[in-house]
């Protein structure tokens, strides 16, 4: 294919081919296939700063950053040391360490609505858990969801989902109950007006909002002025539970997280990405009313084998020791570089953009509508974001494989990076 010029992928194939028989669809995780991109997926071999490189030898500036987790960069030599000298300890022991109160004590102290706080080993186990609690603790059934966002695969969430739902243009998946379904209640993300009619209709029935303070899982989409306020209120008025699902956005978008920068105060937030650093962890935790009903301080139940491990705890615990607030004024300032320059080539090339950006999670759409739900975001030509991801690919930038996903600046992207990939944004834009 035209896009193939300029990058061996023999390597890449091959793995793929080979990995197809034994793996579903070839992958662990659906996006990572390339499918609606229509392309060969890249395999990785190893990471350094802000580059990747594959298996063919190609490399790359990274702005997937492991879909978020990595915001300083890969194999920082801080974090690889922090886990060499942890692993050599033992690898987990079912038994509690003094790590995971070091690593709860900085969440509860950066993050003032946390007083307690649990740990888990995904971003999909913490909003699970939080439903969970919402639901016990309210001993009510249903909950409110926004279209487009994704919370993870559990059951109740996989309604109206973004990301890779969103991505691969799936229905609502196959395997979720309708007893279960029933329960949730999806409105648009934004939309206030919608929230409150769902509250009059059935506001003594809702357990929880789940809401990402910035969207990120239908590109990023952020919060317009007054929507958290306006969730904050009415939940506090039907006794609903506000769970802010920060997966994404937590440690990422700011020092306290989104709470911390639009000023709300959540009873529930969910964590995972950034806060492991790299391995496999989530976290949840809010108000100790709420958690303490936790098992076993209190009778909703929820446990994990590995939860808190040594390792995750540690790459985590380092992760976020080295993001201080001056990092989060680079991040900001690399990211808003990023932003200007792409908006400059989308008007030389005169290419329909809309450039949504909150702190270092930037999302260029190909449309020249104001995008603020999923179906502004959907106003997007996805035929573009093709060639253009190929593009992309081949002039040695790595994005997301998808025009619902954002960009992930890290704290190690140089003003050169940044500038290569305004260079390589702009070559791909006279492709188009
Ligand atoms: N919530 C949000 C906002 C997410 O972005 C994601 C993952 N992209 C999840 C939950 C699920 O996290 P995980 O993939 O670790 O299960």
């Amino acid at each position: 294919s035209e896009h193939l010029n300029s990058r061996n992928d023999e390597r890449s194939v091959a793995a793929f081919a080979r990995a197809k028989k034994v793996i579903p669809g070839g992958v662990n995780s659906p996006v990572r296939a390339f499918k609606s991109v229509g392309l060969n997926p890249v395999y990785m071999e190893r990471g350094q700063g802000s580059r990747i490189y594959d298996i063919d030898g190609n490399s790359y500036i990274d702005y997937v950053a492991s879909w978020g987790p990595l915001i300083m960069g890969h194999a920082h030599p801080e974090v690889i040391e922090a886990i060499k000298r942890t692993a050599e300890k033992g690898t987990s022991f079912g038994a509690p360490t003094e790590l995971e109160t070091l690593m709860a004590e900085l969440v509860c102290e950066r993050v003032p609505s946390v007083d307690v706080v649990r740990m888990v080993n995904s971003g999909t186990e913490a909003t699970m858990s939080a439903l969970r609690l919402a639901r016990g603790y309210t001993n009510r059934s249903k909950i409110l969801k926004f279209e487009g966002s994704y919370h993870g695969h559990a059951d109740s969430l996989l309604i109206k989902a973004g990301s890779g739902v969103a991505t691969l243009g799936l229905p609502d998946s196959p395997g979720v109950p309708e007893h279960v379904a029933s329960h949730t209640i999806t409105v648009p993300y934004n939309d206030l007006e919608s929230v409150k009619l769902a509250f009059e209709k059935f506001g003594e029935e809702i357990a929880c909002i789940i809401v990402e303070p910035v969207a990120g899982n239908m590109g990023v989409v952020p919060p317009l002025p007054g929507f958290l306020q306006g969730l904050r209120d009415v939940t506090t008025q039907y006794g609903s539970v506000l769970i802010f699902d920060e997966v994404m956005t937590g440690f990422r978008v700011g020092y306290s997280c989104a709470q911390g920068l639009y000023g709300i105060t959540p009873d529930l937030t969910c964590f995972g990405k950034v806060i492991g650093g790299g391995l496999p962890v989530g976290a949840y935790g809010g108000k100790r009313e709420l958690m303490d009903m936790i098992a076993p301080s209190g009778p909703i139940y929820q446990a994990g084998t590995l939860s808190g491990n040594p390792l995750a705890m540690t790459a985590g615990y380092t992760t976020l020791k080295l993001l201080t607030p001056d990092t989060y004024e680079q991040l900001e300032r690399q990211a808003v570089r990023l932003q200007l320059g792409f908006e400059a080539n989308a008007r030389k090339h005169g290419i329909a953009s809309t450039i949504n950006r909150v702190g270092s999670m930037v999302c260029p759409f190909f449309t020249d509508t104001f995008v603020i739900n999923y179906d502004t975001a959907k106003t997007s030509d996805l035929e573009r974001f093709k060639t253009y991801f190929a593009a992309m690919l081949d002039l040695g930038v790595s994005i997301a494989p998808s025009q619902f996903e954002g960009m992930f600046v890290s704290a190690v992207h140089t003003n050169d990076d940044i500038d290569a990939t305004i260079e390589a944004h702009d070559k791909a834009l006279s492709r188009l």
